[in-house]
């Protein structure tokens, strides 16, 4: 029945339970176990059917309901519960001891993964910002998350019985969600509207979900106001490609801007002074915050300066093909609609984001350029991955190393009320008196190998039972009954891996099938067998990502080793929370670097699952030896093949030479001691600085809170400070050409120089119509590899002053700067002097990309 019209009717609570929708709406009730277990209680098929409260509400009987309704003790429990999530919103936490920090934040992201009960979310980068957001609400910082309401979310996979992937977009109704709409005093839904070419315009109303004491706002176009073909503009995450793509991008960012503006005066909402854009899909927020400034009276480069300063951009690629990008007629097109906004021009929109400034064609334009332009404050999601954007983004400051490229690092993390298991937190609080599992000692005697080991186990046989039921449950959906060797599938003693991802090939799914023989020899040991369970979506227009889940598929479905390895359809929050903590070593083998940081190997050693994996993301500045395994990779080898082979060669021995036989070697009491010993270690070592706590309190100190003071100082006294700033950057930039180092004089050595000798050294430098307070003229210093040419690595370097004895003329049309650099370490040793732009409102001495070095 095609034309059938779904709605969902809420149910009626009676008044004496009125707290449960208070509980029900805010999705708290997600990581506050308490609050689980009061619906849980109400009734424990309906839980399990939906882990979800307003379905649970919807699905039980009206009898039911009356029945708790007279039951004073669960009345009880239900008006705490709700007590207890008014104080958690309202009561002081660790942002309410801090100073200086902002009063309220933007956070944009496209997509959200806050839980299952909504599924705005297509993997990795969304469940982090979901995540973000709940850690925010624990640490009590003042966040608004902005994102998009999609009709579908992302698809629901299954597989067809040839092993390939099918997609379902089943319609959301936003009525059976945990969201409410903004709206006016008069009842009137808020809209925002974005002006579009040829007339027309896209409105979108604003849903709102609370997230803690976290308010997400979340645009949706599928209304009445649209045309038809607009409404589906927010239809599906990743949906379209090319003028789709840019439309949800340019309601993300523009209208995501407006929606602020609104939720401000509706809810009475904190204006934001800092604006994080979780990946480059947001960049359009910018222009439309430049444009607000330019109606307030300020010029494009004034509101640029202000609206870079209180910009931070988190790129999450660490590949050029992963970058957003779109055709530059399509921006032109765009762009160049009158209305949509006002008083900024096309070109500058281009000047902004074509991607010919770091060495592409002019043809593109490019959401990460966007991004690095907008926001004075950008970082990568590990530290490796630091370093590769460093690199990768080099071009956009020309004349600095990559080392100097300002895009610093913050590690993801984890939300560990989400992902650690109730069995874990369980023995936390019974051996250690408190449930935060990141912040106990579990490597004292207070818990016991055996304690730590049953739990371990009761955690595996768990996963094993889930595991059991959904190959069960896609057997029969494919086939109709499920076949009789699908009830024996999994052990819950055996060695259990696990391997969930994004279908993406650089992630190579297929890595452990490369010997598929070897493969077979470990999973059916005899006296350690292996099992290893693996989920994962490939993107709808993958098909090469689809293979991959195929080719695992069937290998997976043969009589000999069926049962010790299993593709799980549909990998979605609630598998991944019931998938990672009972797997006792956690797989990833990307190729390295492309990993940007990985977040499930996080999740699964927060749980006590010890992680084998290729030292990339995350692993490769966690990983210490003591707290799992890496592969080795093998950068060097010939070509791709070469490399899978030796990289796949390297896990089937860390398996049956490590992991298999360190796992089976039990004492008398059966417990796996040194295994348990490494366990405890990771543990405790790991989870607190894992957790997503750490992250956003990085997040707060160390860019949202420069970010705030930088903006503050540019806004204040009629934007005295970016007026100021826009123009010292114009003198600067027109000035640069005539600025030069004309010599360099050096002195006070020996002729073999001993460490703690100092270099002095005296600079004449040209500085056009500029000031010495223009410029910082430093000596760069470092090692010198002989043969490595100009090269320096470990760089230095010391700012010269104007020497005073000439009050800094020197004659000849030249300044003098003078200073010394004291040898403190042995070695080659080489240096130059040179010249960069000086403000205390830039974030970085390369932020203007201009530098003039001794010749
Ligand atoms: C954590 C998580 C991811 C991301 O994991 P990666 O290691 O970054 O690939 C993807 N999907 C789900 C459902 C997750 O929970």
């Amino acid at each position: 029945m095609k034309a059938i019209r779904r709605f969902t009717v809420r149910a009626v609570i009676p008044e004496a339970l009125s707290a449960l929708e208070e509980l029900a709406l805010n999705l708290r009730w997600s990581w506050h176990r308490p609050t689980q277990r009061l619906f849980r209680s109400i009734s424990e098929p309906a839980w399990h059917a939906s882990h979800d409260p307003i379905q649970l509400l919807g699905a039980v009987e009206p009898a039911r309901l009356e029945e708790l309704a007279a039951d004073a003790s669960f009345v009880q429990r239900a008006n705490e519960l709700r007590d207890e999530l008014r104080r958690y919103i309202a009561e002081p936490r660790w942002y309410q001891s801090l100073e200086g920090a902002p009063a309220s934040i933007a956070y944009f992201s496209a997509e959200f993964g806050v839980a299952a009960a909504l599924p705005q979310y297509s993997g990795g980068l969304g469940i982090l910002a979901g995540d973000h957001l709940k850690a925010a609400s624990d640490l009590g910082i003042p966040i608004i998350g902005v994102g998009l309401f999609y009709r579908s979310g992302y698809f629901r996979q299954s597989i067809s019985g040839e092993g390939w992937q099918q997609e379902a977009y089943p319609v959301l109704d936003p009525d059976g969600l945990p969201l409410s709409v903004l709206r006016h005093p008069d009842g009137m839904a808020a809209r925002v509207s974005l002006a579009l070419p040829d007339g027309r315009s896209l409105s979108a109303r604003i849903w709102v979900a609370e997230v803690g004491r976290v308010k997400l706002l979340m645009l949706d176009t599928n209304i009445r106001e649209n045309d038809e073909d607009l409404r589906s503009v927010t239809d599906r995450l990743y949906g379209g490609g090319g003028e789709h793509r840019l439309l949800q991008e340019l309601l993300l960012g523009v209208g995501g801007v407006r929606a602020i503006d609104l939720a401000v005066e509706l809810l009475g909402l904190t204006p934001p002074t800092v604006f994080h854009t979780n990946e480059g899909h947001s960049g359009f927020q910018g222009l439309e915050r430049i444009s607000n400034l330019i109606a307030d009276g300020l010029s494009f480069d004034e509101a640029l300066q202000v609206v870079r300063a209180g910009t931070v951009f988190t790129t999450h690629t660490p590949v050029p093909a992963g970058i957003d990008r779109f055709e530059r007629p399509l921006i032109e097109r765009y762009f160049a609609t009158a209305d949509l906004l006002p008083g900024v021009t096309l070109d500058q929109v281009l000047g902004l984001g074509l991607e010919s400034q770091m060495g592409g064609p002019d043809s593109v334009f490019n959401m990460a350029v966007l991004g690095l332009r907008l926001g004075q404050h950008a970082n990568g999601v590990a530290k490796l991955h630091g370093r590769v954007s460093r690199s990768m983004f080099r071009p956009l400051w020309p004349g600095f190393d990559a080392d100097e490229v300002p895009i610093t690092s913050i590690t993801n993390g984890v939300h560990a009320p989400t992902w650690v298991d109730s069995t874990l937190v369980a023995l936390a609080e019974a051996q250690f008196g408190t449930g935060d599992t990141t912040r106990v000692d579990w490597q004292s005697d207070q818990v016991t190998d055996a304690q730590l080991w049953a739990a371990r186990n009761e955690m595996r046989a768990a996963t094993v039972a889930d595991a059991r039921r959904r190959v069960r449950a896609a057997h029969e959906v494919t086939g109709g009954i499920a076949p009789a060797w699908t009830a024996q599938v999994l052990d819950a003693n055996t060695l259990t891996i696990g391997f969930a991802r994004r279908g993406a090939t650089y992630k190579r799914l297929t890595l452990m099938l490369h010997d598929r023989a070897r493969l077979t020899s470990i999973l059916t040991d005899s006296e350690r067998p292996v099992q290893i369970i693996v989920a994962g979506k490939a993107h709808p227009a993958d098909d090469e990502g689809k293979h991959l889940i195929q080719e695992l598929y069937e290998f997976s479905e043969q009589p000999e080793i069926r049962g010790r390895i299993v593709f799980l359809p549909n990998y979605d929050i609630t598998m991944a929370q019931s998938l990672y903590p009972g797997t006792d070593v956690w797989l990833n083998n990307p190729l390295r670097p492309m990993e940007a940081c990985g977040t499930s190997g996080m999740k699964a050693a927060l749980n006590g699952s010890l992680n084998l994996s290729i030292l990339d993301g995350w692993w490769d500045e966690y990983y210490d030896g003591k707290n799992g395994w890496a592969i080795p990779s093998a950068d060097s080898a010939g070509d791709a093949a070469e490399r899978d082979a030796l990289e796949a060669s390297a896990l089937y021995d860390l398996i049956e030479h490590q992991i298999a036989p360190m796992f089976y070697d039990r004492g008398a009491d059966g417990v796996p001691s040194q295994w348990i010993s490494h366990v405890r270690y990771a543990l405790a070592t790991l989870s607190p600085e894992l957790s997503a706590d750490r992250m956003v309190r990085q997040y707060v100190q160390e860019l949202y809170t420069p970010a705030h003071h930088l903006a503050v100082r540019l806004t204040a006294n009629g934007f005295g400070a970016a007026r100021t700033l826009s123009a010292w950057k114009k003198k600067v930039a027109d000035a640069w050409p005539q600025v030069a180092v004309a010599h360099v004089e050096s002195g006070g050595l020996d002729a073999v120089p001993q460490v703690n000798d100092e270099l002095h050294v005296r600079a004449h430098v040209a500085l056009g119509p500029l000031t010495p307070a223009d410029v910082r003229v430093e000596v760069v210093y470092g090692h010198s590899e002989p043969g490595a040419g100009d090269e320096l690595t470990e760089l230095r370097s010391q700012e010269l002053t104007v020497d005073p004895a000439v009050a800094g003329q020197d004659g000849a049309g030249t300044t003098a700067f003078i200073g010394s650099v004291v040898l403190d370490r042995a070695g080659s040793f080489g240096y130059t002097v040179r010249v960069l732009p000086k403000s205390d409102l830039l974030a970085s001495p390369a932020e203007l990309g201009l530098v003039a070095v001794a010749g």
